[in-house]
């Protein structure tokens, strides 16, 4: 490929973005529009269709990889114990303020009385007092009576509800796993198909992911969507055992007012950049642009926000999958994240909340790998990296040149999309600090981040060929 359009491929900005695939951005042309435009990484949502179609896209994204030479992130998302009631004799029915509606274990189709919920688990654990939100938090109801098979309740505020309607119950740790039998069946697809990243939906305690790693081991790096009140309780530990995270906010804004989802989300970004792990914000981004070619100022503002809190990554949901103006929100999203990153008041607050390395050598040679870099204006820090740890831990410097992400495992070049300010690239086998200085001045030549003569920083772990800590530093001049 040419010098000119490897130039095209690079971002012009450090935070990424996640795209949906859906009906509207399934076909070889969309997808090649959406990653040129900007999509960093696909996100393919087990909600909807089929393995057969989650297979032609990734096919469809992977022949795309190839024909451009840049690692595309492949994100499998599962449903998770997403609760649904059952379906109503008439298709929908009308809840009034005031009135009482029940649920209950009897599948038999609803009327505006009762309606099937399904789940014995979910009717134990619901107690007196007890909130129950239907369609997205539309309706609310509240539970005045509990029997061994159904929970009576007075309905708070009333509306249509109509077949399969999810449920959220906010204030109740769910006694269910975070994998259903469909989630399994869909996770062993997407490990098979060589995913980048798994979402859990409705992440609730540490032991959900145990739980998946079990599954996955190293095959797939593991993102837990937080959309639970019971995730933030536990947020630490979760990141702990975590790849990475998403701030879920379409059902975190269900299960919580909306005055706090501000407050989340910053919070959740800020303990997952402390450690280091991805953190992506996700949904209704520029929600109005799935009918619009133009989103509204407030969402304009709140993409900037995530820039602003140095989120990894950015996500369009709808927008993309099922919109009009699939195209038009990846490039308009681009567009706000390079717009936010020019400004110098954005990396005065970038500086501001830089967490503090932790005590490992792989820290002490990040943190003064970005320190070395800002003094000399280097042009880039080009990180050799094996499992992708390396490339992430200078990643949570936020340093103010491009990291080059060198390793030989493409599958580590494409997790590394998602990553902040990372541009990953395959290279064969490093035998030295000589031959890894070589290799890091070529790539940044030829992937236009230096001139002959300008200045990079080069971070290694040696000797070469284990994945181990980092612990090398060199100052090299492009040559
Ligand atoms: P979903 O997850 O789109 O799969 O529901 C994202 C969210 O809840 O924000
Ligand atoms: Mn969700």
């Amino acid at each position: 490929m040419s010098m000119s359009a490897r130039l095209k491929l690079r971002r012009r900005r450090r935070t990424k973005i996640v795209a949906t695939v859906g009906p509207a951005s399934s076909d070889p042309e969309m997808l090649s529009r959406l990653f040129h435009a900007g999509a960093d990484v696909f996100r393919l949502n087990f909600s909807h269709g089929t393995h057969a179609d989650h297979l032609e896209r990734i096919r469809i994204i992977r022949s795309l990889e190839e024909k451009t030479g840049r690692p595309i992130g492949i994100l499998a998302d599962v449903q998770g114990p997403k609760l649904r009631v059952g379906r109503f004799a008439g298709g929908r029915v009308h809840l009034q303020n005031g009135q009482s509606f029940r649920l209950d274990l009897n599948p038999t189709p609803g009327n505006a009385r009762r309606v099937n919920l399904p789940h014995p688990e979910i009717i134990a654990a619901a107690s007196l007092g007890s909130t129950l939100l239907l369609d997205d938090g539309k309706l609310r109801l509240r539970v005045v009576r509990k029997r061994d098979d159904a929970v009576e309740t007075e309905v708070v505020v009333g509306g249509p509800l109509s077949d399969r309607k999810g449920v959220n119950v906010p204030d109740v740790v769910l006694p269910i796993p975070a994998l259903t039998p469909k989630d399994r069946q869909d996770l062993a697809f997407a490990i098979e198909q060589g995913v980048s990243y798994l979402g859990l939906s409705f992440v609730q305690r540490p032991e959900d992911i145990v739980e998946a790693r079990a599954l996955t081991g190293d095959r797939a790096w593991i993102m837990a969507k937080l959309e639970k009140p019971q995730a933030l309780e536990n947020l630490d530990a979760i990141l702990r055992l975590t790849d990475a995270v998403m701030v879920a906010r379409g059902d975190l804004g269900v299960e919580l007012p909306p005055e706090e989802v501000p407050l989340a989300q910053k919070r959740i970004v800020r303990a997952a950049r402390a450690q280091g792990k991805p953190v992506v914000v996700a949904t209704q981004m520029l929600e109005s642009m799935i009918g619009s070619p133009a989103p509204t100022r407030a969402e304009a503002s709140d993409v900037a926000t995530a820039v602003f809190d140095g989120a990894d990554a950015v996500m369009l949901s709808a927008e993309t999958a099922a919109g009009q103006f699939p195209f038009e929100a990846v490039n308009m999203m681009d567009r706000i994240v390079a717009r936010v990153e020019q400004d110098p008041g954005w990396r005065a607050i970038i500086n501001a909340n830089r967490p503090e390395p932790e005590h490992s050598s792989a820290d002490a040679i990040s943190a003064a790998a970005r320190q070395v870099a800002h003094t000399i204006g280097a042009q880039a820090i080009v990180a050799f990296t094996e499992t992708g740890a390396t490339g992430l831990r200078i990643a949570r410097e936020r340093p103010e040149c491009p990291v080059i992400g060198m390793t030989v495992q493409l599958t580590t070049a494409q997790r590394l999309a998602v990553v902040w300010g990372v541009h990953a690239l395959v290279s064969g086998p490093v035998q030295s600090m000589t031959d890894a200085v070589h290799k890091a001045s070529r790539a940044a030549l030829t992937e236009g981040f230096a001139r002959r003569g300008e200045e990079i920083v080069v971070a290694a772990g040696v000797p070469f060929g284990h994945s181990g800590s980092t612990n090398a530093l060199r100052v090299a001049s492009v040559r």
